[in-house]
């Protein structure tokens, strides 16, 4: 998986998900990879810069837990579901099918929502803030009126989620358009085919220590920290490989 090239020639389950090649990495791989490299187990990624990195927008504390503890236990959850599901084809025992692929969907939901979120965000330094350039922000203008009603609208939709949830910025190659939607826990309420871009965590874990209950509050400081080049990659991946 050395090029984009590669990628997107041979997609795998991550490409279904809409990771980026860099994405693929040793971290999110094993060495027990099966048929066509799909990993059979998956680990948790590394966070790509230190968990002060945000400060002030967004607290060490809560990206240490966040990271190391939330999206730890998705993995873990992801990897029990994956084995009990294969235990199941196995055995043709489907007495469990239905709670087993919720918690597939669940766990697969939560290890790859975070992916994408550490991802979308950088400090100030390595590109974080600002706005987006070139034909995202043309798409934008097209499918939203600008990027002060884009922001209003994502910034309400965030907010506006019942419980745990996401906020996001997607692009729909059917309706060849970018999308705002809201996702509740890591998998309610989305669409298939859409692929993800922007995902602000609604969660209250992603902001409840600095912010308690000011969930306006912490998507507003959010923005500063968006990395908007890396949502510039997600948006030519999607748009160029249909
Ligand atoms: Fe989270």
């Amino acid at each position: 998986m050395s090029t984009r090239r590669d990628f997107l020639g041979g997609l795998t389950a991550f490409g279904v998900l809409g990771l980026l090649p860099r994405e693929l990495g040793p971290a999110g791989s094993s060495a027990d990879d099966g048929p066509g490299g799909a990993p059979t187990t998956y680990e948790l990624p590394p966070l790509p810069y230190d968990y002060d990195a945000l400060e002030p927008y967004i607290d060490a504390q809560t990206m240490r837990i966040h990271h190391d503890l939330h999206h730890k236990g998705y993995t873990d959850g992801l990897n029990k579901a994956m084995a009990s599901l294969a235990a199941a084809r196995d055995s043709g025992d489907y007495a469990n099918i239905q709670q087993l692929s919720r918690l597939l969907a669940f766990h697969a939901g939560g290890y790859f929502n975070h992916i994408v979120f550490w991802n979308n965000m950088a400090p100030a330094d390595r590109g974080g803030g600002g706005r987006p350039e070139g034909k995202l922000a043309e798409a934008i203008n097209r499918d939203f009126g600008g990027h002060e009603k884009f922001q209003a609208y994502f910034s309400a939709a965030a907010a506006a989620v019942e419980g745990n949830g996401w906020g996001i910025l997607g692009w729909h190659p059917a309706l060849n358009r970018l999308v705002v939607m809201t996702m509740m826990n890591q998998q309610d309420l989305t669409t298939l085919g859409t692929v993800p871009l922007l995902m602000c965590d609604v969660w209250e874990h992603a902001y409840y220590l600095k912010y308690q209950n000011r969930r306006p509050d912490y998507i507003k400081a959010w923005w500063n920290v968006v990395n908007w080049r890396d949502v510039y990659q997600r948006f030519e991946a999607a748009t160029h490989s249909h």
